[in-house]
């Protein structure tokens, strides 16, 4: 049997001394009986302390021996160092230091506890006190209360009473006042008698029992802390008191150990061993709030942790959110670029209404939807937009063909489109009645500064030869070409407005057969001081299998008014290039001049097709001009200056044409990126005969030198007018007093003649 023994002095604390027990400190009968009936497992002290004599009992001896289970927690037990612990066993030690004497204790498997004391083996053993026990031992005040109850497997047999406890087995600790109970109480119970409360708790568990009835607090401490699936299934039964037992024969240690308690309870060491152990004793399953008490340590770390994390997060969201709206808007951005593309490859910048090949696609899909009903297509000219142009400026030319184009838009067309120069087309299934449109159309159009009357040509045609959308297109531009040549402000298509059937069947025959019957010829132009060749201009000529060599007065002018010169521009800016390479290569470079019409520039890509034309050839930019008239340039100022800047910016010097025949506005014309202008041979042709002709030649060759343009005189026919030319300061002449334009073959052979300057 272990044996532990503990003994110090006590410290002037402990020794005795005669003191109030304060009133909050004592537990009155009502708080005991209010804990019982809750079932709580601790019981407050409630000391009953009878009157005692008033002599101080003494105990002849140096120590006194407790003894008391080895395991039941908090109370007693036996640490695995043999070392004895718990309330009591502090208890013990106070009452006895309190005397100046020593505790010893001694823990053993409690049934075992009881015999020593009968045997006079030990002196003390704190025990419930019981009908049974008190015919044995004599017990000390009460200290301390215990409940007892019924324990059960969760989910396994209920008991609610002790009565319900018949006919099954019961786990009780040997020799406990609970075993005393059921042996007197339920004669048909079987009980296990077992070692302590552990031992019965896993009898419960493993099924060798179905119950165990226990003292509450140490049960409770038990279950949680072996982790079993036990429940108290009872409400709590048998509240008992707890006293020390002391042998009936040996009144005087009764004596003494009675007075010590009571003396404990006055001077208040109960009540420090109590403290001490308040937590253990008021011990219950940690609830949700103890747990967070527990671990309140952990609290600002995980706090701390999940604040960042969180933090973390959010950033990374924000970041992801920053990114992802940095790419939707890099998307939204691209598809804008695209489709403002798109928009553009298809619409006329300044109105915004599709272009000509737009409006073509639009004719094709609007006969396809209704094939059974007529089409009718308008050509709208606006007169006189080049004098708006000069006169007010190209903001104000560009706002005119703006807002006619939305007016045009909101008159519920079924296509409406912008063909340049002042020209729109419109298409409808409905017959356009020339009253009607006429009515709509012409009012005047409200600008932001003024207000301008439009002067309408309009050509209709209307679709009943199922002609494609290019033909019905033509047809209507013929009908309003003829109207504005007639000075009429309408004209219906009929074949006899064609202008010439000549006209027709030359368009007949390039439909077929394109530039293949065509050829370059070319025309130099010459230094007149030093006679020199310094460039030339490609003039086509159409060897018509039926008409012979046809002029392109003849032919470019059909082409023109059609919209189909394009071709033509393609063709001979090929063959210029193609002539400047082989001039180049044997010795003799000499740039060439090639005509564009203005709806070369405004409906086609100009630009892209010289670039790819001269790299086609190896061909250096300087070796190609462009010539094109003045009409041409104002037409559409800002986006013929556009592809006039991407040309000059390639290296391919422009000229303006026929100066003179138009507006002659030089001032105007230097905001283009022109490098030269070529005065009209209707002008040139007279200054030898005309002084005023002369001094307007003069005034011009002047202005445009302090442009920084060069002069070029066309049509010069004798000796005379070059003679005039050179001595006013012309740069270059070109005529038949030199040469007429030649096939190339020739040319070749004239300019091997006359040394040209690179
Ligand atoms: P242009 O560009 O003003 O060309 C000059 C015209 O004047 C040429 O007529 C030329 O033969 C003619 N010419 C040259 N020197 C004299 C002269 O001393 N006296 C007279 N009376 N005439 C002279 P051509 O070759 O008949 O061309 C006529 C017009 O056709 C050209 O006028 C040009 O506007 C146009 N053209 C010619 N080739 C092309 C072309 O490939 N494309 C385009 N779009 N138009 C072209
Ligand atoms: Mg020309
Ligand atoms: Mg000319």
């Amino acid at each position: 049997m272990n044996q532990s023994t503990r003994a110090r002095q006590p410290t002037s604390a402990e020794r005795p001394t005669v003191k109030r027990i304060p009133l909050s400190r004592q537990a009155p009968r009502a708080v005991v009986a209010l804990w019982l009936f809750l079932g709580g497992a601790l019981a407050p002290p409630a000391p009953a302390i009878p009157a005692t004599s008033t002599a101080t009992p003494s105990l002849d001896r140096a120590s006194i021996l407790f003894a008391g289970s080895r395991n039941y927690p908090p109370f007693e037990w036996e640490t695995t160092d043999g070392e004895a612990k718990g309330f009591l066993i502090e208890l013990e030690d106070t009452l006895a230091a309190q005397a100046g004497i020593t505790a010893r204790h001694q823990q053993m498997e409690w049934r075992l506890a009881p015999y020593a004391l009968d045997h006079g083996e030990v002196d003390a053993v704190p025990m419930f006190i019981s009908e049974e026990r008190r015919k044995r031992f004599r017990f000390t005040d009460p200290f301390y209360y215990v409940t007892h109850a019924i324990y059960g497997r969760r989910n396994g047999p209920t008991a609610g009473d002790v009565a319900d406890l018949a006919g099954h087995s019961v786990a009780v600790v040997g020799n406990s006042y609970a075993a005393e109970q059921l042996r007197g109480a339920a004669q048909t119970v079987q009980h296990l008698e077992l070692e302590d409360i552990a031992t019965a708790l896993r009898a419960v568990d493993n099924g060798r029992a179905d119950f165990a009835v226990l003292a509450t607090h140490t049960t409770r401490r038990l279950i949680a802390d072996m982790d079993l699936a036990i429940d108290q299934v009872s409400p709590p039964i048998w509240p008992r008191a707890y006293a020390f037992a002391v042998d009936k024969d040996e009144p005087e240690l009764f004596r003494w150990l009675q007075h010590q308690l009571q003396l404990s309870h006055a001077n208040g060491g109960y009540y420090r061993v109590y403290e001490n152990w308040r937590k253990e004793l008021e011990w219950h399953r940690p609830g949700i709030i103890e747990f967070i008490a527990k671990y309140s340590w952990l609290v600002a770390p995980i706090l701390t942790v999940l604040l960042l994390v969180s933090l973390w997060s959010w950033l990374l969201h924000r970041r992801v959110e920053s990114r992802t709206a940095d790419l939707t808007q890099a998307l939204d951005h691209r598809r804008e670029a695209e489709e403002r593309l798109a928009h553009a490859a298809l619409h006329d910048t300044p109105t915004g209404l599709p272009n000509r090949a737009h409006f073509l696609e639009e004719l094709t899909r609007l006969a396809a939807k209704h094939p059974a009903h007529e089409l009718t297509v308008a050509a709208i000219r606006l007169n006189g937009i080049e004098e708006v142009i000069l006169t007010f400026g190209n903001a104000v030319g560009m706002e005119l063909l703006r807002a006619f184009g939305s007016r045009l838009y909101s008159y519920g067309f079924e296509a409406v489109g912008y063909l340049g120069s002042g020209e729109f087309s419109v298409a409808s299934h409905r017959p356009l009645s020339p009253e009607h449109l006429i009515r709509v159309i012409t009012v005047p159009v409200q600008l932001e500064q003024m207000e301008m009357d439009p002067r309408l040509s309009i050509g209709v045609v209307r679709d009943q030869a199922n002609d494609s959308s290019e033909e019905l297109l033509r047809k209507a531009r013929t009908a309003v070409a003829a109207a504005a040549e007639n000075r009429r402000t309408w004209q219906t298509y009929e074949p006899d407005i064609e202008p010439n059937p000549r006209d027709l069947l030359l368009l007949r025959d390039y439909w077929h057969r394109g530039t293949r019957d065509m050829e370059a010829y070319l025309q130099p132009q010459i230094d007149p001081v030093s006679g020199r060749v310094i460039g030339a201009e490609a003039l086509v000529r159409w060897r018509h299998p039926e008409h012979g060599l046809l002029s392109p007065g003849v032919f470019i002018p059909v082409l023109e008014k059609s919209g189909i010169v394009y071709r033509v521009t393609e063709w001979m800016v090929d063959q210029a290039v193609q002539l400047a390479r082989q001039y180049r290569q044997a010795g003799r470079p000499c740039p060439i001049s090639v005509n564009i019409a203005a709806s070369d520039i405004l409906e086609h890509d100009v630009v892209g097709m010289v670039r790819a034309t001269l790299a086609r050839h190896q061909v250096p930019a300087s070796d190609l001009r462009l010539e094109m008239t003045e009409t041409g340039l104002i037409t559409e100022p800002a986006r013929v200056r556009g592809a006039l800047e991407h040309l000059c910016k390639t290296g391919v010097e422009c000229s303006v044409d026929d100066f003179g025949t138009g507006y002659s506005s030089l001032s105007y014309l230097s905001d283009f990126p022109v490098s030269a202008i070529k005065i009209d041979r209707r002008f040139v042709a007279g200054i030898t005969g005309s002084s005023r002709l002369l001094s307007i030649v003069r005034t011009a060759v002047e202005l445009a030198h302090e442009l920084g343009l060069h002069v070029v005189a066309e049509g010069a026919e004798d000796g005379e007018t070059v003679e005039t030319l050179r001595s006013i300061g012309c740069d270059a002449v070109q005529g038949f007093v030199y040469a007429t334009p030649m096939p190339a073959a020739e040319f070749d052979h004239y300019l091997l003649q006359h040394a040209a300057v690179g």
